[in-house]
């Protein structure tokens, strides 16, 4: 048995300075990730600083429109909000199409965006991961690759993100609050997650100490006319094979904006932004969104076990589009 240390955090500032100290500390909200990561040995923090107690709980309005919502607020109250619901029903449904209604009363919205990749091999400490342990190897390339990405891969790493909030916030073009041991940041959703390269081990671009305080949701007009469709093995409490947030606003039967984002397919949240400029002056048919989907899936590369979900990413896009035009 490891010697384990916890500390109840009364403030962010405390918060951070305490999980600065440890090396090998973590913060513990919902838990919902990291606590079974442990059970299975596969965190084995030194420290839990648990921030679930900090005043991180509410969804404000911005001056200049839009939400802030607080790095604590639950999936399940972020889900019902009716800002979100009338305003952002893309972000809404993401977060419904996840999990259970256990969990999402649980889990947190800072936690959602940095929970871990659901590759098998990375759970099952029995098997050498790169990400786990760097160096080891990626058994997923020539394995089981059912679940892996098709985009933005590496020969290092081929999982994918597991949320479906951070693909409808990256759609959205969400900001993401931080306070750190130098004090707070802001960083667009789209610079959270690095792309595995050569050092998958390394998922974010957070530095050591810094808390996710808050993400911001801009206001954004199309955002009103906006869709979530995620595609998986079961109708319920199952990670996407693909998913797509759209938005998208037509006038005299042309695109006259759009916006894209696919999960399930690559590791981070993946903007297809060519596809996006592509559509737009296009004539609002599937005939226009079938091509910009294959602008978007241009360079996926499949293994022998997930070549579908290129094809599959590719109906989804056009579906979700199609049930936006004729909602
Ligand atoms: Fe590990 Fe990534 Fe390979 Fe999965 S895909 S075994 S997480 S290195």
């Amino acid at each position: 048995m490891r010697p384990l240390t916890y500390e109840r955090a009364t403030t962010v500032d405390g918060a951070v300075r305490s999980q600065a100290q440890g090396p090998d500390a973590r913060f513990l909200a919902g838990g919902t990730n990291l606590v079974d990561l442990m059970k299975y040995g596969v965190e084995t923090p030194g420290k839990l600083v648990d921030v679930s107690r900090l005043p991180l709980s509410t969804i404000e309005p911005l001056p200049a429109g839009g939400l802030r919502v607080g790095a604590l607020v639950k999936n399940a109250d972020l889900a019902e909000d009716p800002r979100v619901v009338r305003a952002y029903p893309v972000l809404s449904q993401a977060l419904l199409s996840g999990a259970s209604p256990q969990l999402r009363n649980l889990a947190t919205t800072g936690g959602n965006l940095l929970q871990r990749t659901r590759c098998w091999y990375f759970y099952d400490t029995a098997f050498a991961c790169n990400k786990r342990a760097p160096g080891s190897g990626c058994p997923a390339i020539l394995g089981q690759n059912r679940i892996h990405a098709v985009l933005g891969q590496s020969e290092a790493c081929i999982a994918v993100h597991p949320s479906d909030l951070a693909v409808a916030l990256a759609m959205l073009d969400a900001q993401v609050q931080l306070q750190g041991p130098e004090g707070p940041r802001t960083i667009p959703i789209g610079e959270l997650h690095r792309l595995p390269g050569d050092t998958p081990h390394l998922e974010t671009t957070l530095k050591h100490g810094e808390l996710i305080t808050a993400v911001d949701v801009p206001a954004l007009p199309l955002a009103a006319r906006s869709r979530y469709v995620k595609v998986r093995d079961r109708a319920s409490f199952a990670f996407a094979l693909t998913s797509v947030a759209v938005a998208l606003s037509v006038s005299g039967g042309v695109v006259e904006d759009v916006r894209l984002a696919l999960g399930g397919v690559a590791p981070k949240p993946w903007r297809p932004l060519e596809a996006e400029r592509a559509l737009r002056g296009r004539p609002a048919n599937a005939h226009s969104f079938r091509e910009a989907a294959e602008l978007a899936l241009q360079g996926a590369k499949g293994f022998p076990h997930n070549r579908f979900k290129i094809e599959l990413a590719k109906r989804s896009i056009v579906r979700g589009l199609v049930e936006l035009l004729e909602a």
